[in-house]
């Protein structure tokens, strides 16, 4: 586990920016020990603890881009078509002796090109005439060739550790032969939804309940990103009982989530609950929708408790859960970049807060647009399934007018 002080947050202020939430969390959270190797196709999603480094060239042998006839420069004529025998012929896994005189070699995708041959004419522009071969004059020398380690040379870093692996990086690490990686091991996240109105999907609900949806979103979100999860269900809204599971979850997990019951209201223990069995580094964030946003320290233990309702928990889990993840993970984490678009509405904000507006992309006249949901509670779990994304509108904003550039983060980014 990753031990830490309770007071190794202790920070005064009360509504905190999200850049300085996240400087915090680079600078007193270490990632955790351990490794394992896996094998390749286990460790999709996994971060490489270690850098990796092409063991052979890539592709290993000079060969074939295309179908067709293999040459030496040197035998082609300065000016006009040439005319050479064809002599040998080479296809995929294949090898083939080089022809002494000068002469073309029929070639197939992949192939490797005979020694000291260097140019390949694609079979569309040639023509064939009884044994012999007609190549237009015009192409440049190594054309249709791959070079030994053009792609990476032996030796060189194929991937970086703290790399958080995607099938990309698979394909390639594949292809220079790698049948195991190291990883950083998993993150174990234990995960509570809180509230006395809260049951699980399943059960029946009685008068006043609603169905937990946070603890299933959440489970599918840390999912996503390696994390060993743990579902310690669903808490009533009593401190001490959140305080003995806290502390208890502390002892066996990396990261403790829970959400619901961090606002100001006499039903929300969690954040006193965190105060007595550990230490707050900041409860309040200045960020739309979920302002009450805790981070803390239970027994030494990194604790996140995020909002209740499920959009903004959707969006600080976006925001602030996955810094704090990815920095444990070992795992490099840069806020990803919004891309600028065009804003289909109107909208006003506070300065001094970072928000985030749910939105749908469509092709409008001056390019892409993206158009605001209609319905903007943070309740409203509808409008994270019917919108695309999310645009930012940072601290210093006001207002957006129709037509002015935006910036947006697809779902896929964030989450
Ligand atoms: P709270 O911060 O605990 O007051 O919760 C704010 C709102 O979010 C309330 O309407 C809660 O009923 C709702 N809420 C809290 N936890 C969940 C959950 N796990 N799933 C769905 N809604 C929740
Ligand atoms: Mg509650």
């Amino acid at each position: 586990m990753a031990q830490l002080s309770n007071d190794c947050f202790a920070f005064g202020g009360e509504l905190m920016s999200i850049d300085a939430a996240r400087a915090l969390i680079r600078e007193r959270l270490s990632p955790i020990a351990g490794t394992e190797v896996v094998p390749l196709i286990a460790a999709d999603s996994r971060v490489l603890a270690e850098d990796v480094r092409a063991p052979l060239d890539l592709p290993p042998f000079d060969n074939s881009a295309v179908d067709g006839f293999a040459v030496r420069f040197a035998d082609l004529k300065r000016d006009g078509n040439t005319r050479l025998p064809v002599l040998g012929r080479v296809a995929a896994g294949g090898s083939v002796p080089t022809p002494e005189e000068s002469a073309a070699v029929r070639i197939f995708t992949g192939a490797p090109m005979p020694a000291g041959f260097d140019t390949v004419f694609m079979q569309e522009d040639v023509r064939l005439e009884e044994g012999r071969v007609l190549l237009p004059s015009g192409l440049k020398r190594g054309a249709n060739r791959r070079l030994a380690g053009e792609d990476l040379p032996r030796g060189k870093r194929a991937v970086v550790a703290g790399t958080s692996l995607t099938p990309q990086h698979i394909g390639l690490l594949a292809a220079l032969g790698i049948a195991a990686v190291p990883v950083r091991r998993r993150l174990r996240v234990a995960v509570f939804s809180t509230g006395d109105e809260i049951v699980s999907p399943g059960e029946t609900l009685a008068a006043a309940k609603i169905y937990d949806a946070n603890r299933f979103m959440l489970q599918a979100l840390l999912r996503r990103l390696a994390c060993e999860v743990t579902d310690l269900g669903i808490l009533r809204d009593n401190r001490s009982t959140i305080a003995k599971a806290l502390s208890a979850a502390a002892a066996d997990h990396d990261l403790i989530i829970t959400s619901g019951g961090v606002s100001t209201g006499e039903e929300d223990h969690v954040k006193a609950a965190v105060e007595s069995a550990g230490g707050l580094a900041f409860w309040r964030l200045a960020i739309k929708p979920g302002r009450p946003v805790a981070m803390g320290i239970v027994n030494g233990t990194p604790f996140i408790g995020l909002p209740g309702n499920p959009v903004a928990v959707f969006v600080t889990f976006a925001h602030v859960a996955r810094a704090v993840i990815a920095q444990l993970s070992g795992a490099a984490f840069e806020p990803p970049q919004a891309f600028a678009v065009r804003s289909a509405f109107a909208y006003r904000k506070k300065e001094g807060r970072r928000e985030y507006v749910r939105v749908s992309l469509a092709a409008g006249e001056g390019g892409v647009e993206a158009r605001k949901h209609p319905r903007e509670g943070a309740g409203i779990l509808t409008s994270l399934t019917e919108s695309d994304g999310l645009v930012e509108l940072p601290e210093t904003v006001t207002r957006v007018e129709p037509g002015d550039t935006v910036g947006f983060l697809p779902y896929a980014l964030v989450r």
